[in-house]
Parts: C-alpha cells; structure tokens; sequence
C-alpha cells in the first residue's frame, strides 16, 4: 500500500470517497490566513505514479463512485494531464459518476472554455472553492490574489458549462472594521453567481498563521460570536439567489448551526439566528466542542 503525503485536507462532503494525490500543496500557497500547505512545496507529480495508486485503491474500492482529487487545487495541473487522469479513473472504477477537486479563480481563469468543457466531459462535475469574501479591501488584506470581478467572472465560467460549484465564505475576516462592506460585497457575488452548495465557516487562525496574517491586516480587530453570528443573519438578508442553494453552516468552527435551502428556508434561517442572538451565549455551541 502506498502513503499520502501528509498533511492532507479534503472537503467534510468527501469524507467516504476515494481520495488521490494528483499534486502535492497548492499552486498559490499565499492566502495570509491559511496555514494549510506551508509544510509543503507545490509539486507536479510523475502521472505513472498516480496510475500505480490508483490501481491499488481500484482494487480495495471497486464500488467507488465518487472521488476527489486532492491536494490544494488539482485545477492547476495542465489540462492534458488532467483529462489523462480522469479517463484512467473512469476505466479504473466503472461505477464513477463524480470526480471533484478544490479550485481556484486563479486557475479557472487560465483554462479556456473549451479546456473547461474537456474536464467536465471526463467526468470533473463538481468543483470546491473558497470565495472568503467578496470585498476587496479585504481580499488584499487577507493577500487572495484576486478581486470580487475575477471572483464572479470564474465562478460563472464554471456554472457556464455545468460544472457545480460548492463555494465556502469567512464570517469574521473582515474583522470589527470591514465587517460590513465583507458581508455586503460577499451577498453581492452570490447574488451575481449560481453556486450549488453555500457554507459559511467561522475565521479561526492557526497559530502559525496569526503574524503573517497581522502583517498584512494590520488593522484587524476580531469579533466575537455574537458579532459574527449578527454577520451571519445580515448576509443570509442580503442574498437573493437566482438558483437554489444547498446552505450549510455546520463546520466544527462555527459557533450556531445551520441548514437549508436558499431561497426557501432563508426566512427560517434568519428566525434562527435572531432566537440565537436574543438568548445569546447559551445559545451558541460551547466552546469547548468547536474546532478551527
Ligand atoms: S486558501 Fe486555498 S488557495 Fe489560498 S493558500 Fe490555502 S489552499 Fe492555497
């Protein structure tokens, strides 16, 4: 059996699929809050390698239909490649219906549409992506790499060809100071958007992460559950899809629960989160029970 190379991150949603390591770290590795791949360098992998895990986890998982291609942005990899990659998972594991993997604006960006549809046609229908936020004040603080028009712009590229879309959002990073224009100008993308699947995680900084993200946020003032939670029910107001959207904020960060459909459940939502704010800190998940 071979090892992963660790550390290795998968969205909660993957958790009983296949998992392979089409790269290793991520491509951009700059975002100022997020610690995840600093211990590794982005490295391009020999593809007979992969082929040789695959055969092995063909042989454990032969049902397997769903897999996802880690590590911090498989999208990164050269198209060719990539389509390489998923025709061998498709003869590798008949029952294959879904292959997902993290991307970025960056990355969809460079790939043209025809590129896109390649992927898609090879079995690449669902795609894992972290808006943050939409403001762009922000996004330079939290050193992103793009702004709020490329955000829109490679979301709707996606969506244009069908790939769906599970977007994930900050509450909190804009801190006390950009708390508004955050939420306002995130509403607006989902506004603008047809993202699928919606989560909204709590910012928690891992220690390693905390002077490299002060240093470019030098004027970021945390805010506290309830001024998050408040965060939270003001951009569940502000959006009004066009599409439905599976919302879920439910990460071991966050400090209410919450699930629906948007634009459905958007009035029980927000009903929800008023009875949280009115009870206050009884109301919230311990902390002793969250994780960041
Ligand atoms: S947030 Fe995503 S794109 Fe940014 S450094 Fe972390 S893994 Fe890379």
């Amino acid at each position: 059996m071979f090892n992963y190379s660790h550390p290795l991150y998968r969205p909660p949603a993957e958790a009983d699929n296949v998992i392979i390591q089409a790269t290793y770290g991520c491509s951009y590795n700059n975002c100022s809050f997020c610690s995840m791949y600093k211990t590794k360098k982005y490295q391009l992998r020999d593809i007979k390698e992969i082929f040789k895990e695959i055969d092995i986890l063909a042989d454990y998982y032969p049902h397997a239909n769903k897999i996802f291609l880690a590590d911090g942005d498989a999208l990164s990899l050269d198209t060719e490649y990539l389509t390489n990659l998923l025709q061998y998972l498709k003869q590798s594991f008949p029952r294959l219906k879904r292959v997902s993997l993290y991307a970025s604006a960056q990355n969809i960006l460079k790939k043209s549409e025809k590129d896109l549809k390649q992927l898609y046609e090879n079995n690449l229908t669902l795609i894992y992506y972290g808006i943050e936020t939409g403001s762009n004040t922000v996004l330079k603080k939290i050193t992103k790499g793009v702004d709020s028009r490329e955000i829109i712009e490679s979301l709707n590229k996606v969506s244009k060809i069908g790939m769906k879309i599970s977007a994930t959002v900050i509450l909190g990073i804009g801190g006390e100071k950009y708390t508004k224009e955050h939420i306002e100008d995130t509403a607006k993308i989902i506004n603008a958007t047809t993202v699928n699947y919606l989560s909204t995680l709590q910012l928690g900084l891992e220690e390693d992460a905390k002077d490299n993200f002060l240093k470019y946020f030098n004027d970021f003032i945390l805010l506290d559950d309830y001024h998050i939670l408040e965060e939270q029910r003001r951009f569940l107001e502000l959006l009004n899809p066009s599409n439905k959207i599976i919302f879920r904020s439910n990460h071991a960060s966050n400090a209410l629960h919450l699930a629906g459909t948007l634009p459905k459940d958007k009035a029980r939502l927000i009903n929800e989160l008023s009875l949280a704010l009115n009870t206050g800190e009884s109301a919230f998940v311990p902390n002793v029970l969250r994780g960041f």
